[in-house]
C-alpha cells in the first residue's frame, strides 16, 4: 500500500492532504497519480465517481503550473454547477500551502462578469463547464492557447448532456502538445471517440472495472404493483428513521408531483429539477447538504454531479432507461469507503430490468419485501427508545421546570408513564399501519421474462401480439442513423415507458426519424415519458405522427421536426 509521499507528492500539496485528513490514497490515486505527475502521457481514467478522482487529476494538474505565470496552464471541464464549484474548492484547499495558484469556476446561472474578471485577475486554473466557457471564449474573455493540461471530468456525463461539440471547439482552442486526461465512470461508445479524436496514446487505468457498479453498494429491489410504488416507498421510509436519500424520478413533472405528496402526508421532502431557478435549486441543496432535508427527490440530470456524503439511500422510483444511468444514480451513495442502498422499487413490469441490469453490472440485486406494519412500528419503538437512552439533558436549563413536571405526573406509575410517552410518538403510525394490507407481489412465476415484456435485442425476432384496438402515430427524432432497427426501436420504447411490445404496433423507419402506432389509450402517457429523454446527448423529441404506414400529414410533423430542431 502506497503512501502520499512514496507518489513523489510535494511537501506542501502533503501538508493540505493531512489537514482534510486524506491518510492514504485511494486506488484511483494510487494508479494514476505517479503517471500524471512523470509521465508525459495522456490518460484515460475509468472510475466511479466517489472514488477519489478529483484529487487523483487536481494534485498531478498543481504540480504542473508554473506560478509565476498568469496565464490559464490548466482546464478542468466538467457538466454540471454543482461539480465545478465542488472541483474548484478541493483545488483550492490541496494548494493551500502554494501561493500563486489561482482557481477560478466558470458556469452558466452566475454572473459572467465577475467570471471574466475572475479569470482577468490571472487565472491559471479554470474549471468550467462546456457551455460557459464557450461564452467566455466567444467573447474573447479567455485565452487557452497555454494550457499545459485539460481534463475532461465525468467526460461520459458530459457526452450524456450533449456538450459533444462544445467539447471539441474548446480542445480545438488548446495547444497541441499539452496532456489531456480523461476521467469516465464509464466507457461508453462516445467516450472512445473523444479518446481517439483527442488523446495520443492514453495510458488506460480502470479501477474497479468499467461499467460496473461501485462495490461498496447493496442493490436491492422490491416488488408491488405498479399503482402501489408510492404506498411502498412511504413503508420503506418509516421502517428506516436513519434514512438519508435521494429518490430519482424519470421526468420533473414526477419528481415534484412525488415530492409535494410527501411533504404533504408529513415527510420532509422537496424536489429537485431543472424547472427550478439556480437559486431555488441552490436552497434545496444547501438544506439537503445540512441533513435539514431528508428525503431529495430529483431528475437524473439535477442530481448530476451531487456530492454529497453520507447518503444511505438512493431510491429508484422509476428505473432510467439506461444502464449508464442507473450507475451514475446508485454512485450518489457508497462514496469514499461507506456502503449504501441502492433500491428499486418496481411494477411487476419492470422485473425484466432489474434482471437486465443485474447482467450488464455484473451485479446482485437482493430481492427485498416491502416492510409491513409490524415490521415499522418495531424498526420506529427502536429507534425510539435508542434516542431516549442517547438523548443529553441540559440539566441546569431542565432542572427548574422537573419538580414541577414531576408534581403533575406523580399519579402516573412508572408503566403508565412508559405507555403514554410511546403512545405519543406511535399513534401516527399506528393509525397509518393498524390495517395496512401487504403490497409485495407474489413472484412466483413471474420472474419468468414474459414473453412480450423482453425488450427486443439483435437478431430476436418481435414476438409480440399486435394491438388490435384503435391506433395513435407518433413521431420521434430517431431513426436508422442512430442504429436503430425495427427490433432495437421496440426494445428502446419498452425500455423508456415500462411497456410492453403489445402496446405498439407498425413501426416505419426512416434515416432521422421514424413513425410508431401506439395503442391510443397509451398514446399520452407514452409520450409523457419522452418528456425529458435524451439518447447518446441528443434530446429525444416526439410529436404526433402521420401515421406510420401513410404518414400523411408527414409534410407538418417533418417542419415541426425542423422547427424543433432548431429551436
Ligand atoms: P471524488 O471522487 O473526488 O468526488 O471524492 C469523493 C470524496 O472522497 C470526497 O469527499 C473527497 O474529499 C474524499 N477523498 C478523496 N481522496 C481521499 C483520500 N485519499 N482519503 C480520504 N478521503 C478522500
Amino acid at each position: 500500500m502506497s503512501t502520499f509521499e512514496s507518489l513523489g507528492i510535494r511537501a506542501e500539496i502533503l501538508r493540505s492532504l493531512g489537514e482534510l485528513g486524506f491518510e492514504k490514497p485511494t486506488p484511483v490515486q494510487e494508479r494514476t497519480i505517479p503517471h500524471l505527475l512523470s509521465g508525459e502521457h495522456d490518460m484515460v481514467a475509468l472510475a466511479q465517481t466517489g472514488t477519489g478522482k478529483t484529487a487523483a487529476f487536481g494534485i498531478p494538474l498543481l504540480e504542473r503550473i508554473d506560478v509565476q505565470q498568469r496565464q490559464v496552464q490548466a482546464l478542468v471541464l466538467a457538466p454540471t454547477r454543482e461539480l465545478c464549484v465542488q472541483i474548484a474548492k478541493d483545488l483550492t484547499h490541496f494548494s493551500s500551502y502554494l501561493p500563486g495558484i489561482h482557481v477560478v469556476p466558470v458556469y452558466g446561472g452566475a454572473s459572467i462578469r465577475d467570471q471574466v474578471r475572475g479569470i482577468q485577475r490571472g487565472a491559471n486554473v479554470v474549471v468550467a463547464t462546456p457551455g460557459r466557457l464557450i461564452d467566455l471564449l466567444e467573447r474573447g474573455a479567455v485565452d487557452l492557447g497555454n494550457v499545459r493540461v485539460a481534463v475532461l471530468d465525468e467526460a461520459d456525463e458530459m457526452l450524456n448532456m450533449g456538450f459533444q461539440e462544445d467539447i471539441t471547439t474548446i480542445l480545438e482552442k488548446t495547444p497541441g502538445t499539452k496532456r489531456t486526461w480523461l476521467f469516465s465512470a464509464t466507457m461508453g461508445h462516445e467516450v472512445r471517440r473523444i479518446a481517439g479524436n483527442y488523446m495520443h496514446e492514453p495510458e488506460e487505468v480502470s479501477v474497479g472495472g468499467g461499467n460496473k457498479a461501485n462495490a461498496d453498494i447493496t442493490h436491492q429491489y422490491a416488488v408491488v404493483m405498479a399503482r402501489d410504488r408510492y404506498l411502498a416507498l412511504k413503508r420503506f421510509v418509516d421502517a428506516d428513521p436513519a434514512m438519508f436519500a435521494i429518490i430519482f424520478c424519470r421526468t420533473k413533472q414526477e419528481t415534484q408531483e412525488l415530492a409535494e405528496h410527501l411533504t404533504k402526508d408529513g415527510y420532509n421532502a422537496d424536489a429537485l429539477h431543472g424547472d427550478l431557478s439556480q437559486q431555488q435549486r441552490d436552497r434545496v441543496m444547501a438544506r439537503y447538504r445540512a441533513r435539514n432535508l431528508q428525503l431529495l427527490v430529483a431528475t437524473d440530470v439535477a442530481a448530476r454531479g451531487i456530492d454529497v456524503s453520507n447518503i444511505s439511500h438512493v431510491v429508484h422510483f422509476d428505473l432510467p432507461g439506461e444502464v449508464e444511468s442507473y450507475t451514475h444514480r446508485s454512485g450518489r451513495t457508497g462514496r469514499a469507503g461507506k456502503s449504501g442502498i441502492s433500491l428499486s422499487i418496481i411494477g411487476v413490469r419492470d422485473l425484466y430490468k432489474v434482471r437486465s441490469l443485474e447482467q450488464r453490472l455484473k451485479v446482485h440485486f437482493a430481492y427485498v419485501k416491502v416492510p409491513d406494519g409490524a415490521e415499522i412500528m418495531e424498526r420506529q419503538l427502536l429507534t425510539f427508545i435508542g434516542r431516549i437512552k442517547e438523548v443529553q439533558v441540559d440539566h441546569d436549563a431542565v432542572g427548574r421546570f422537573l419538580n414541577e413536571v414531576a408534581l403533575d405526573l406523580a399519579d402516573l406509575s412508572r408503566e403508565e408513564l412508559i405507555q403514554r410517552i410511546v403512545a405519543l410518538e406511535f399513534n401516527k403510525f399506528l393509525k397509518r399501519y393498524k390495517e395496512a394490507r401487504d403490497l409485495n407481489v407474489d413472484l412466483a412465476g413471474k420472474d419468468r421474462k414474459p414473453r412480450t415484456d423482453r425488450p427486443m435485442q439483435e437478431g430476436n425476432k418481435p414476438a409480440f401480439q399486435r394491438p388490435t384496438g384503435p391506433m395513435r402515430s407518433m413521431f420521434i427524432n430517431l431513426g436508422t442513423k442512430d442504429g436503430f432497427d425495427k427490433g432495437k426501436m421496440l426494445g428502446y420504447l419498452c425500455g423508456i415507458t415500462g411497456l410492453t411490445g403489445q402496446h405498439f404496433g407498425r413501426i416505419l423507419l426512416k434515416d432521422m426519424y421514424s413513425f410508431i402506432d401506439i395503442d391510443a389509450a397509451r398514446f399520452d402517457e407514452v409520450i409523457s415519458h419522452f418528456r425529458a429523454a435524451n439518447y447518446k446527448g441528443r434530446p429525444v423529441r416526439v410529436d404526433e405522427g402521420g401515421g406510420a404506414t401513410g404518414a400523411k400529414d408527414f409534410k407538418v410533423v417533418k417542419k415541426r421536426f425542423n422547427k424543433a430542431r432548431h429551436a
